[in-house]
């Protein structure tokens, strides 16, 4: 039901959807914003080490497991334009491959180091580079372009055109999708009004009130349908299909649109 309308869904969000992408949109605040509840932030968990380096403890707050929850999902889509090259070399992720400390090739811990500490003039220190990083990883550095040096670095949201983080774009990313088929598009169009919209979306996936879908919860109630003259057992396919009164119904309006009455299935005779 929480998915769009043109992948099946009735077009409602998931709540936990939205309380993740809530939390995306706090933790791109924190890593990308000047402001005061981000430099509390970093003060009071992120004084021996990077953000992005940091790991979930036992006695930590609320709002902080939080935010290294979302972590793993929202830091692989902030990349740094580089400028003034004041942002972290081993964490941050601004060659688009994520944290360069993944890549590190001996054992001994990174260690603190800008990106400006490996920039010589207005170009790459590939020596350094070289020392440090396997040479694959130094081939996607060396393609990395410096911007200009006085201007601070800006972080870039990888989902949205623009850049700019925005929950929308936020929620396309962290959802699950599953593939559009085009039968949806058949149904929620402009015109049609929402509630024969919904019911025939419930008749497709089987979700209306029919004795064959109640029998397990209902065992007492009544299998026969009311719609024809001699009832037989109530489904969807025999209410709205084969049925008496449907039969009628399909028979006067489906010959004036042109519908083919061999389709015995609901699906098939609405894509008709
Ligand atoms: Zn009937």
């Amino acid at each position: 039901m929480c998915y769009p309308q043109n992948e099946g869904g009735t077009g409602f969000k998931r709540v936990e959807d939205i309380c993740r992408v809530f939390a995306a949109k706090r933790w791109w605040r924190m890593r990308t914003g000047d402001n005061l509840w981000s430099q509390l932030m970093m003060a009071k968990y992120c004084q021996r080490g990077h953000v992005v380096a940091r790991k979930v403890q036992g006695n930590h707050s609320f709002i902080w497991k939080e935010l290294l929850r979302i972590k793993a999902e929202s830091e692989p889509h902030i990349l740094w334009k580089i400028n003034e090259a004041q942002i972290s070399f081993w964490w941050d992720n601004w060659t688009g491959i994520g944290p360069l400390a993944l890549y590190h090739h001996t054992d001994n811990n990174p260690g603190n180091l800008n990106v400006a500490d490996i920039i010589d003039g207005d170009k790459w220190d590939m020596e350094y580079i070289n020392n440090l990083l396997p040479p694959d990883i130094c081939h996607i550095i060396q393609r990395v372009e410096i911007g200009s040096r006085n201007k601070k670095d800006q972080p870039i949201w990888t989902h949205n055109s623009s850049g700019e983080f925005t929950c929308a774009s936020a929620y396309q990313s962290l959802r699950k999708k599953i593939p559009e088929i085009p039968i949806w598009k058949c149904i929620w169009k402009n015109g049609i009004p929402f509630k024969m919209a919904f019911i025939i979306w419930r008749a497709i996936k089987k979700k209306l009130p029919m004795y064959d879908r109640i029998k397990k919860y209902a065992r007492s109630a009544d299998p026969m349908c009311i719609c024809c003259d001699h009832p037989e057992e109530e489904t969807i396919c025999h209410v709205l299909i084969n049925g008496d009164m449907a039969s009628k119904g399909w028979n006067y309006f489906g010959n004036y649109m042109g519908v083919s009455m061999q389709n015995q299935n609901i699906q098939a005779r609405i894509l008709n």
